[in-house]
């Protein structure tokens, strides 16, 4: 069994919407990005290549690179999963905390949740999404940017 951890964080521009693990979220803004700007697929492909020993994101994607400008998210994490699955690996368990002060996530958790599984070809259980705020503390309080923190589990099959 091996671990990961990711971190995203993306600062806020015009816009009327967040994509947030896929499911596109009405929010007063969006994201500054050079793709969808998904913290939570971000997280979680940046804690899939820790966990499987393989680098970051932004070796992977690096932002100079037109194949991956304005790439959705779900075609970032679908590179990562093949890397992982080359390498004989499935993954355990997900775990998503998303920060941010608005809008409310808690009405698209359960569509996250199933959307990343549906992604990852593993069962509801086995993702878990949180959201909380940062009680108006710095730039998430100020409503300036969102960050995902994601841990997950991989094993190697057989
Ligand atoms: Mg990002």
């Amino acid at each position: 069994m091996r671990i990961g951890f990711g971190l995203d964080i993306h600062r806020f521009d015009v816009g009327d919407h967040l994509m947030l693990g896929g499911v596109r979220v009405p929010a007063p803004f969006g994201v500054k990005a050079h793709s969808d700007g998904d913290v939570i697929l971000h997280a979680l492909c940046d804690a899939l290549l820790g966990a499987a020993g393989l680098g970051d994101i932004g070796e992977h994607f690096p932002d100079t690179e037109p194949k991956w400008k304005g790439a959705a998210s779900t075609q970032l994490l679908e590179h990562v999963l093949s890397l992982l699955r080359e390498r004989g690996y499935h993954i355990v368990n997900i775990d998503v905390t998303v920060v941010l002060e608005v809008p409310k996530v808690t009405p698209y958790k359960a569509a996250i949740r199933h959307y990343v599984a549906e992604l990852c070809s593993i069962t509801d259980d086995a993702v878990s999404v949180k959201a909380t705020t940062s009680e108006m503390c710095g730039f998430i309080g100020r409503r300036e940017g969102i960050a995902a923190y994601c841990v997950c589990l991989i094993q190697e099959q057989g």
